[in-house]
């Protein structure tokens, strides 16, 4: 074959690849999404629609401190237009990778293409003194900020204003859709609020301090952490005080995440006869927690269930 010959092919072939990769791509999609956490997921699918393909780097049954900057992840990151994350050092073993070597310039922080949805919300326990001796504490505040919804409705509002700044052809969307999402979700918390003012001054033991939000917006009270300082796996000593503690001064309930390992709730309720109640924590953790209404949904009727 000429070099004419070969030229012709590589340019036919390229062509035919870009034929492929338009025919593969959803018609309407117009931007690429990556999100660190389920709800974050679940709230640009909300926003956007099918303006954004919306991939989640963890599920509801991966811890979101420890995951892997695995390079299926890397490529995500690669191609994303956006980047939303809870932040405030959620991700920090993880994220700052993935960013790095994505070689992605539109996602670094501080550009247009990262969205840091802690940094929007008044955030709980920051701590007074930084001492890492008391585990993996979130220095920059507790990040666990989605299960107070009004947390939600806030980086919502500052979702739809990025989504505009990056795809501009579709403000409109982002707009309409943001309002309509907005309107059903103070709805939503309207009936929530009314729903779980029982559980007001309920007692809980958590698995992890990722809770707090919840706890503040409902005003439950949590009484300790089934982890012995944050971030620290259970262990058998840690557990054992609490047992004694619980016999002195029960708790109400013991909850922990879908992600979480139940063996340590269902020691400690064994031995306390306080129940155990797994909640589904983000989007996915459940049946029921399909999407984010579903989620806070499924959320209070598991912790009314224990009223009963
Ligand atoms: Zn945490």
């Amino acid at each position: 074959m000429s070099i004419e010959g070969a030229a012709m092919k590589n340019i036919l072939s390229i062509a035919l690849t870009g034929l492929l990769w338009l025919l593969v791509q959803p018609a309407s999609a117009a931007i690429n999404v990556l999100a660190c956490e389920p709800e974050w997921a679940a709230l640009v699918n909300e926003i956007a629609g099918d303006k954004a393909a919306v991939y989640s780097a963890t599920t509801a049954l991966q811890d979101p401190h420890h995951i892997e900057a695995r390079p299926s992840l890397i490529a995500r990151a690669r191609n994303a237009d956006l980047v939303i994350c809870s932040g405030s050092e959620l991700e920090v073993g993880w994220l700052p990778l993935l960013l790095t070597q994505s070689g992605n310039a539109k996602i670094q922080p501080g550009m247009p293409g990262f969205l840091e949805a802690s940094q929007l919300v008044f955030r709980l326990e920051i701590p007074k003194i930084l001492d890492r001796a008391l585990g993996d504490i979130h220095p920059a505040g507790n990040p666990h900020i989605h299960l107070d919804p009004r947390n939600i409705a806030k980086v919502a509002e500052a979702l739809k204003d990025r989504l505009a700044q990056i795809d501009p052809a579709n403000a409109g969307t982002y707009s309409s859709r943001s309002a309509a999402f907005q309107q059903r979700w103070r709805d939503a918390i309207v009936r929530w609020e009314a729903e779980a003012a029982p559980l007001k001054g309920l007692t809980m033991l958590v698995h992890h301090k990722n809770m707090s939000y919840l706890n503040a917006w409902l005003g439950l009270r949590e009484v300790g952490s089934l982890e012995p300082k944050p971030g620290m796996p259970p262990t058998t000593a840690h557990l054992a005080g609490l047992v004694a503690r619980m016999q002195a001064e029960p708790a109400k309930v013991i909850v922990y995440a879908a992600y979480n390992s139940p063996q340590a709730a269902e020691f400690l309720s064994a031995r306390s006869k306080i129940p155990a109640v797994m909640l589904p924590f983000t989007v996915g953790g459940s049946d029921r927690a399909k999407d984010l209404f579903g989620l806070f949904d499924d959320t209070l009727a598991r912790l009314l269930e224990v009223l009963k």
